[in-house]
């Protein structure tokens, strides 16, 4: 599909806009998917793309997740995301980022911006210089500070819902869970799962992570492939997109998936299909990592860290009304969680 307007019409968004300042090298766009619920809120990413189609391509799948991400969380958002092109270690600049600011205040607050790939908390700072709507900035600056903490108790609450659907138990003394990446996300997962009693086995490409969680929460240390193949309760996904696919499902040997990472299934419904055969109880992806948007989104009314945990400790109610929907209707998991994203929506128009 090459027309522009044939592929922002087939994702159902409002409003694309390009940005481009001669004077800094900024070139970005920001896609603004639906603002029914609310303003737009979604994080910015910087990466050097290989072609403009592919950034537009990215940022109008990331903008859509977030709709249905705020929409199963309860808040009153839409979804909006924004993408930079260029290699953040080569063209960033403050003056760069005061520029991106300027065109964010443009939208009025229709599309409030964040951290992602590529941006640091220090980036939103020059950001937030040219316009109030940001999220994610320091605790010193009245902001919420590291989404990740959040991020974490989420997944882990996630975890405790699917047991429950699973097994009917809530505990994981001596319960196996496998991680697959133990970065912001997958530290803090550790350190709940190790002091809940759980056996964690797990991989990272860095070594130094690896050997921090290993001496931090007694994790066995075991190569990708070999905790693909792994007898588990749990497989806990926190690095890569993806990683849910024909080849690893062939060998995945767990009774649930439940991990921070994005967009973790390849291809929806051809992975769910195989997930359904393997008797896999699925938890989905954005549901399951709507912690650090819950923890940023409370920025707005002015951050208070308990209405926030509040909010994470939510996601597991609404992980057992997808279960069960899910169970009554014979759907997938994923798509429980998108029919009942999209009702809210609905619902309030
Ligand atoms: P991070 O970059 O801090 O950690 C990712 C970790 O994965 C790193 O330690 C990295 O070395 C490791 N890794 C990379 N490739 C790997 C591989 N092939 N095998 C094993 N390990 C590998 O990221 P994070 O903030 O912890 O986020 C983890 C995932 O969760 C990402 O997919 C992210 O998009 C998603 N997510 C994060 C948040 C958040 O609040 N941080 C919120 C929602 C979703």
């Amino acid at each position: 599909m090459s027309n522009t307007f044939e592929k922002i019409t087939s994702y159902g968004h409002e409003q694309v806009v390009y940005c481009n300042d001669n004077k800094t090298g900024l070139q970005a766009i920001i896609a603004i998917h639906n603002t029914v619920l609310g303003p737009s809120l979604g994080g910015c990413r910087m990466y050097p793309y290989q072609s403009e189609s592919e950034a537009l391509e990215d940022v109008l799948r990331l903008s859509r997740g977030m709709t249905y991400k705020a929409s199963i969380s309860n808040l009153n958002l839409g979804g909006g995301k924004a993408v930079i092109i260029g290699d953040p270690k080569k063209i960033k600049t403050k003056e760069l980022l005061e520029s991106f600011g300027r065109f964010v205040d443009t939208l009025n607050g229709r599309y409030i911006t964040a951290e992602d790939v590529g941006m640091t908390v220090e980036d939103m700072e020059y950001i937030r210089s040219q316009t109030n709507h940001v999220t994610g900035i320091t605790k010193s600056l009245g902001g919420s500070g590291d989404p990740s903490i959040f991020t974490a108790l989420g997944v882990f609450i996630g975890m405790k819902a699917a047991l429950k659907k699973k097994y009917q138990i809530e505990s994981f003394k001596n319960l196996k869970v496998g991680i697959q990446g133990f970065g912001k996300v997958g530290y803090y997962l550790s350190k709940h799962l190790f002091e809940a009693g759980a056996q964690i086995y797990g991989f990272d490409v860095d070594q130094e992570r690896l050997d921090l969680v290993s001496r931090e929460f007694g994790v066995t240390s075991i190569s990708n492939n070999d905790l693909m193949k792994l007898e588990l309760d749990i497989f806990s996904p926190c690095a890569l997109g993806g990683i849910i696919n024909p080849q690893t499902l062939e060998n995945l040997n767990c009774q649930i998936i439940a991990g921070a990472a994005n967009n973790q299934l390849l291809n929806e419904k051809r992975e769910s299909e195989t997930i359904n055969e393997k008797k896999i109880l699925y938890v989905p992806d954005y549901v399951i990592n709507a912690g650090g948007l819950m923890n940023v989104a409370n920025e707005l009314t002015g951050y208070d860290s308990k209405k926030a945990t509040n909010q994470v400790e939510g996601i597991y109610e609404t992980l057992l009304e997808i279960f069960d929907l899910s169970e009554n209707q014979n759907l997938s998991t994923i798509d429980a969680a998108n029919l009942l994203a999209e009702k809210r929506i609905q619902d309030s128009k």
